[in-house]
């Protein structure tokens, strides 16, 4: 049979997009008129009512509804699956999810009885129900209490259709439906409970879920339209086998037209375990490293006057993470050699010191090539003899053989094969060398490869010399799927003594996949990083949420923009309300711009101590902003600094760098900040990291546990 057309019902949420204060009221849909010249006020906040609101249960359901699409797309190339969204909203009625509209503040939810009845007739809804539904063949309605009183059902349905309602235990006396199948699952505390999602947004949840399970198998959609009852079953046995955690981030996303559009909440839910026992090696836990650059800061930096500590030395009187914090936000190091090579000076203090004196770090440390640093050359720079001297010398705890990268264009055939040959070469001579010599440190063999197969085949010769520790490379940049390929491919030679990193992964929501499948320890230094590298993703909060820093460059004739902005004719920087700017002296110019720039950090730090109010502080910080940002990228600022000075996110971090900065942790401006704000990020990221551990190693208790007591069992009937 064909697909069912799929047509799924939610109600509009009071969280949206935007929060002008002039949004539309419940009085202005009463008057055709005013709601023309009122939407006109609001035009720069329209869009399309599937991107308006951003409540949870509609954020989840979205994701729902593009996995379905996606999958539909993907496996029916012949006939499209219909799938449409619409949306009962409280201000414009039943609306598709494309119709333009603008925020407003109606809701079902607070009007009670004859009101809303009324208001619901007014808005034409019920009948505009029943003609939207004979379109379709499978409904899901999505709708809370009142939203579904809103509906006055039952309307005309056919035998040929069939519901599925998810909905509160309190509506059920709303859901009457005369001739069709149906199917209601009750939802309260406990289902919110059980299922391990909020009881708000617990609907767009489980249709996520839903759809997550559709993508394995199409026919879940003809196979729940005959027997709709079958959605308990299907969400239930994905909760049993779903090992599922949760760290989702949620990153404030602004589209390319800087319309300010869309919310995008990434890397959501933890990739989903496979139905194979955990590796051999999975008793080793997993560990996370994270690749040295320099990165320390001046302890005692004077954030108000802008000023290091006098004669100070850099790095010798700086500190790197680990000294701030209480106890490191790593369980190790990881130091390249190119970033030894950085200079003779540098290179002649770690001789001297070792290389855990000079980072001043007693836990272990890592050395490998940094394989990216000479991917052009037609050979690795080094032999094995001195890189085997070299990790010898500087005390490392481990130490990677030489490996040659296979990626872009050196993954070309017959470039790859002469990598991956010498790469397997020196992994060997390596291991030999090792040992004839008696080297301390523990030998690290580093694999590459092309596809799963390759990296399998390595990591098998290399178990075979006598490795005990493997490192997988070559996956920095690739896609989570393929490295999941990989590590599946490699996953049947791993013994219980074997140990497997992987070279520069770091997400959150694939660990648990990433140690189920072998993986013992990782470097990433994407969080430390993301904070002055990324445009928009530089603080992670407590609240999962991810927050641009708010941008004050220092006014200073280092600063190339503001160097511009002084000597050169500056139409391009200049917005309308500085344009006076233009005839004024270098000097004047300097002066304001000094001042406009003192007014920012000044309004922020009153911020923090509720000394401003928000509306000031924005502008006030747009004003300095508008000196170095194009015009056009204004709007999106002022949107993502709105975001994060609503939510003042370092107000909820309990890290001694948030405690002891405060808002300045959020203003994008020099290493000091910068930085800082980095190693905020990294111990939000370790604290996550450890408690996902935590939570496996949990369920792996529970999990042996239980079969213990089932293999008791079966003894004592035996
Ligand atoms: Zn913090």
């Amino acid at each position: 049979m064909s697909y069912p057309r799929v047509l799924v019902v939610t109600n509009c949420t009071g969280e949206k997009r935007f929060k002008p204060k002039n949004k539309l009221q419940l009085s202005d849909f009463q008057d055709s008129q005013l709601l023309i010249s009122r939407s006109k006020q609001l035009s720069e906040f329209a869009c399309c009512a599937g991107e308006m609101y951003t409540g949870a249960q509609h954020l989840r359901l979205m994701e729902g509804l593009n996995l379905l699409r996606e999958v539909g797309k993907e496996k029916n190339n012949n006939c499209d699956i219909t799938i449409d969204l619409a949306i009962i909203s409280a201000g414009y009625g039943l609306i598709d999810e494309y119709k333009m509209i603008v925020p407003y503040e109606a809701t079902f939810n607070t009007m009670k009885g004859q009101e809303l009845d009324e208001w619901a007739q007014f808005l034409g809804i019920h009948d505009a129900f029943e003609q939207l539904i004979a379109d379709y063949d499978l409904i899901f309605i999505l709708l809370s209490e009142n939203y579904l009183r809103a509906l006055n059902l039952p309307v005309k349905t056919n035998s040929n259709q069939t519901f599925i309602f998810l909905a509160s235990w309190g509506s059920s006396e709303y859901i009457k439906i005369n001739f069709s199948q149906h199917f209601v699952l009750p939802l309260s505390n406990a289902e919110a409970k059980h299922y391990g999602y909020g009881l708000v947004g617990l609907k767009g949840f489980l249709f996520k879920q839903f759809a997550q399970t559709v993508t394995q198998d199409i026919q879940l959609i003809i196979k729940l339209f005959k027997s709709p009852e079958l959605f308990k079953e299907v969400i239930n046995r994905l909760v049993e086998q779903k090992e599922s955690y949760s760290v989702p981030l949620n990153l404030p996303f602004i589209d390319g037209n800087n319309k300010l559009k869309k919310q995008r909440s990434e890397l959501s839910e933890v990739i989903p375990l496979p139905s194979i026992p955990p590796a051999a090696n999975y008793h080793h836990g997993m560990k996370y490293f994270i690749p040295e650059w320099d990165d320390y800061v001046d302890p005692n930096f004077d954030f108000i006057q802008d000023q290091f500590t006098p004669n100070r030395i850099p790095h010798k009187d700086d500190f790197y993470a680990h000294q701030l914090f209480e106890s490191p936000n790593y369980d190790g190091i990881l130091v390249s050699k190119v970033v030894f090579d950085k200079s003779k000076k540098k290179q002649k203090a770690i001789l001297q010191q070792g290389i855990h004196d000079y980072i001043r770090f007693s836990g272990e440390i890592i050395g490998d090539c940094g394989a990216f640093g000479y991917i052009k050359q037609e050979f690795p720079p080094y032999t094995t003899e001195e890189i085997l001297d070299y990790y010898q010398q500087c005390g490392f705890n481990y130490g990677v053989s030489i490996d040659h990268l296979i990626v872009g264009k050196f993954a070309e055939k017959g470039i790859r094969e002469k990598r991956y040959d010498l790469t397997i070469k020196n992994a060997e001579e390596f291991l030999t060398k090792h040992s004839q010599y008696g080297y301390k440190f523990t030998p690290v063999g580093a694999i590459q490869g092309w596809n799963p197969q390759t990296y399998a085949e390595a990591a098998k010769a290399y178990i075979k010399m006598g490795y005990t520790y493997l490192a997988v490379g070559g996956v920095a940049r690739e896609k989570i799927e393929k490295i999941i390929d990989i590590l599946l491919a490699i996953y049947p030679y791993l013994t219980p003594d074997i140990k497997l990193h992987l070279f520069g992964v770091g997400r959150l929501n694939a660990v648990p996949i990433f140690r189920h499948l072998g993986v013992t320890s990782f470097d990433s230094a994407s969080p430390l990083r993301k904070a002055w590298l990324s445009p928009e993703a530089n603080y992670h909060g407590v609240n999962h949420n991810v927050y641009a820093a708010i941008r004050i460059p220092q006014a200073n004739h280092r600063n190339k923009k503001i160097k511009e902005l002084i000597q050169f004719d500056c139409k391009s920087y200049l917005s309308n309300s500085i344009i006076y700017l233009f005839i004024i002296t270098s000097f004047w110019k300097w002066e304001i711009i000094q001042i406009l720039e003192q007014e920012a950090l000044k309004v922020l730090r009153d911020f923090d101590e509720n000394q401003a109010y928000i509306d000031l502080t924005l502008e006030t910080v747009l004003t300095y902003n508008q000196l170095f940002v194009k015009d056009r990228l204004l709007p999106k600022y002022r949107f993502m600094y709105k975001i994060l000075l609503e939510d003042k996110p370092w107000k909820d971090c309990d890290c001694v760098i948030c405690q002891s900065l405060g808002v300045d942790t959020l203003i994008f401006r020099g290493n000091d900040r910068n930085r800082r704000r980095g190693f905020h990020n990294t111990y939000m990221f370790y604290k996550r990291f450890k408690a996902l551990l935590e939570e496996m190693d949990l369920r792996e208790f529970n999990h042996k546990k239980i079969s213990n007591k089932s293999q008791e069992e079966m003894i004592k009937i035996a």
